[in-house]
């Protein structure tokens, strides 16, 4: 089935021509018509599905035919991080370009008077993160006693950021007839019981999430001393420039180091975490897009759902605690038809972790065959003057004491 063939209006599939969307995949296969028809959602699918437009698609269609009869908010996408509320919004706006509905992206850490202005002039579809919400919720600049459709987007990352409250406190000041679509990347019984609270007779839907990940994505590990990554880093980065790479570390702080790391061996990177200001987030984030700057050191959070085109890799310097992030992080890479790499630097304390990823996907990471001579190579190729020779020696020295052990 094409878009063409769809009950929805022409500026529509214009527009998703003019995107270069052809036939829809799978969760839009699956979603639009039901959501179309009025009934509500419950998907479980990761960001790289094309899941935005699956919804975006249907509600845009039904706000489109109805937007002469009603005024005020009547869509309402709730997501957990400004950085997506930013993104989903591109989407509505992008796919909606032709139909006149008016679709607004609204996030903390930017100032209210322009928003309550945009606001004032009427939205249809307002795309929010929780927190900006219901601050113009209580100054009354907000009104969403009419929505006709609830969108949730990541609910998972919305409960494990805290928002659960938020969500529950959101029933009260919407109304009860309405159609509600519910997404998240992952299923649990906390998720499962959040979206029954929510949703009535939902049609359920589930994307497995290892698909989009194992088609175009070659994963490997290569075992790495912690005091290490950063040479192995180096290393990968000099002999791959051309490469677009998302680098994921554990925490702001090694965000950080890891960016004076690379500085000093004439490295340019940009690192992105939540202890960045908003404005500089996004600027970070759109000069990767645009391949402005080419390695981004980042932690979870702050790139979780986010869609760049054409990254190359992803580098996991840090295993993650979750394994389910080890299947969000790799989905940054491998969109689409490209293909993609994913190497994971693999300390001797992280070994536990990649076993229980292992298991949570069901399949066995290759390893990087690398003898003691290349990794001494790669130590001794760095161009950071802190590795000096004694670095060297202890290294041999603590390869010789493994050699004894054996
Ligand atoms: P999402 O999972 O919503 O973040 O979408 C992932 C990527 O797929 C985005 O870059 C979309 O532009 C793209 N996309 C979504 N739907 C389609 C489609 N039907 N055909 C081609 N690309 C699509």
């Amino acid at each position: 089935m094409k878009f063409s063939d769809y009950n929805i209006s022409s500026e529509i599939k214009e527009q998703l021509k003019v995107l270069g969307y052809n036939k829809p995949t799978d969760i839009q296969f699956k979603a639009i018509n039901h959501i179309l028809n009025g009934e509500d959602v419950m998907a479980i699918a990761q960001t790289g599905t094309g899941k935005t437009a699956a919804f975006a698609i249907p509600t845009l269609n039904v706000l489109q035919k109805k937007s002469k009869y009603n005024t005020g908010i009547r869509c309402l996408v709730m997501v957990p991080t400004r950085e997506l509320a930013k993104q989903i919004a591109k989407v509505y706006q992008d796919i909606g370009k032709k139909t006149g509905v008016k679709v607004f992206g609204l996030y903390g850490g930017v100032d209210q008077e322009q928003q309550i202005s945009t606001l004032n002039n009427g939205v249809d579809v307002l795309v929010c993160t929780p927190g900006r919400m219901f601050d113009l919720i209580s100054q009354g600049a907000i009104d969403i006693s009419g929505i006709k459709f609830l969108v949730l987007d990541e609910a998972d990352l919305m409960l494990d950021l805290g928002f659960a409250k938020d969500i529950k406190d959101v029933m009260h000041h919407i109304p009860q007839k309405r159609q509600t679509l519910f997404f998240s990347a992952t299923i649990s019984k906390k998720i499962k019981s959040l979206a029954y609270d929510v949703v009535r007779n939902a049609i359920r839907i589930q994307i497995s999430p290892k698909n989009p990940v194992a088609k175009t994505i070659t994963h490997t590990i290569m075992d790495v001393e912690m005091d290490d990554k950063r040479f192995f880093l180096e290393n990968i980065i000099k002999e791959n420039e051309e490469q677009k790479m998302i680098v994921f570390v554990r925490t702001q702080v090694r965000v950080e180091r890891v960016v004076a790391a690379m500085e000093r061996v004439a490295i340019s990177s940009e690192g992105l975490h939540g202890g960045i200001e908003q404005k500089d987030r996004f600027a970070i984030l759109d000069r990767f897009a645009k391949g402005e700057n080419k390695v981004l050191i980042t932690t979870d959070v702050a790139c979780r759902g986010i869609d760049i085109p054409m990254v190359e890799a992803v580098i996991n310097y840090d295993i993650p605690d979750n394994p389910e992030n080890y299947v969000h992080r790799c989905g940054r890479t491998g969109r689409g038809k490209h293909r993609g790499q994913a190497l994971s630097f693999c300390s001797e304390s992280e070994k536990e972790l990649v076993l229980a990823i292992e298991e949570y996907t069901g399949d066995e990471i290759d390893r990087f065959d690398l003898d003691k001579g290349d990794y001494l190579e790669i130590l001794g190729g760095s161009d950071d003057g802190s590795n000096n020779w004694q670095k060297l020696i202890d290294q041999e020295n603590k390869f010789k004491d493994l050699d004894k052990e054996w």
